[in-house]
C-alpha cells in the first residue's frame, strides 16, 4: 500500500512576500528570491512554493511562467492559518553586528512578537542596520515555519523606553547584579511580557537604578554566571516560551 504523498511537499520552498495572499492571488517573483527558486531549488512548472505575507497565514502556490530571472506563483490553497505567537517583546541593547544578527534570528525562531532595540550608555554600537536585521528575520521565518515576522521597532533610548512603557506589560529586567528567579517572576505574570537585556558592558549604575525604579520593572536573575548579551536574550526567551509561551 503506497502512502499518499504529503501535501504540501515537505521539501516545498518557503518565501516571505509583501503581497496580500488569498485564493487565486498571483505573485510575481524576481531578484534574489527568483534566483533561489529557479537556480537553487530548481522549481519547475506546477511545483508548489509556500508563501506567507505576515497577515494571511501560509498559502501553497503553484509555479508558472518560469523564466531565467523571474517566475509567477498562483495561490491555490491556504496551508496554515495566520499565526499567533506569545505576546512577548525582547528589548535589547545593540551589540556587535554578528551578535545582534544572532539575537534577531533566534528571537524569530523562538516566537518573539516584537524586537525592540534599546540604546544604553555602555552600548559599543550606537546605530543599527534595520534592513539587515529585517533580512535575518525574513530568513529565520522562512526556515522555522512562522507565517509572520516579529515586529522590528526602531531603536529607542533607555530613558524614552521607560518613560513610554505600556502600563499593562511587565518589563522583566535581566539584572546581572541579581534579581528574582525566572520561575518565580514568570509565575506571577503569565500575560503579555517583555524582557530587557543590557549591552556587552552591562547597565551603568544610574541606568540600573532608573530601571529598578520603574513600576513595571521586575529584576530577574539568569543564574550565577555572567552571560553574554546574546546568550541572555536567547536563554530568557526560551525560558518564557517554556513557562508561559507556546512550547506546550
Ligand atoms: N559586562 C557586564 C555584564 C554584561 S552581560 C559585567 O561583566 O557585569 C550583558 C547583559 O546580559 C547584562 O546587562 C544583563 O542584562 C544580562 N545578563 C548576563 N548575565 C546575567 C545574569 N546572570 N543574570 C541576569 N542578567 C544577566
Amino acid at each position: 500500500m503506497t502512502a499518499t504523498p504529503a501535501w504540501p511537499p515537505q521539501s516545498a520552498p518557503r518565501l516571505h512576500v509583501e503581497t496580500q495572499l488569498g485564493e487565486g492571488v498571483v505573485v510575481s517573483i524576481d531578484g534574489n528570491p527568483a534566483h533561489y527558486l529557479i537556480a537553487v531549488m530548481r522549481v519547475k512548472p506546477d511545483d508548489i512554493v509556500l508563501l506567507f505575507d505576515g497577515r494571511s497565514g501560509e498559502w501553497a502556490a503553484r509555479a508558472r511562467d518560469i523564466r531565467k530571472r523571474d517566475l509567477v506563483l498562483e495561490c491555490v490553497a491556504q496551508t496554515k492559518p495566520p499565526e499567533t505567537v506569545p505576546d512577548f517583546w525582547l528589548c535589547c541593547a545593540p551589540i556587535k553586528k554578528g551578535r545582534i544578527d544572532l539575537i534577531a534570528e533566534k528571537a524569530c525562531e523562538l516566537g518573539v512578537a516584537k524586537l525592540q532595540p534599546v540604546l544604553t550608555r555602555r552600548a559599543v554600537v550606537d546605530k543599527l542596520n534595520l534592513d539587515r536585521l529585517h533580512a535575518h528575520l525574513v530568513e529565520a521565518a522562512e526556515q522555522c515555519g512562522r507565517t509572520a515576522l516579529p515586529e522590528l521597532a526602531a531603536m529607542v533610548k533607555l530613558d524614552a523606553l521607560l518613560r513610554d512603557w505600556p502600563q499593562a506589560r511587565p518589563l522583566f529586567f535581566a539584572d546581572e547584579t541579581g534579581g528574582a528567579p525566572l520561575t518565580e517572576a514568570f509565575a506571577n505574570y503569565p500575560g503579555p511580557a517583555a524582557f530587557l537585556i543590557g549591552p556587552e558592558g552591562g547597565f551603568d549604575p544610574a541606568e540600573r537604578a532608573a530601571i529598578r525604579a520603574h513600576p513595571q520593572a521586575v529584576p530577574v536573575s539568569l543564574g550565577p554566571r555572567i552571560l553574554r548579551a546574546e546568550t541572555a536574550a536567547i536563554a530568557a526567551t526560551a525560558a518564557w516560551m517554556t513557562i508561559n509561551g507556546d512550547w506546550k
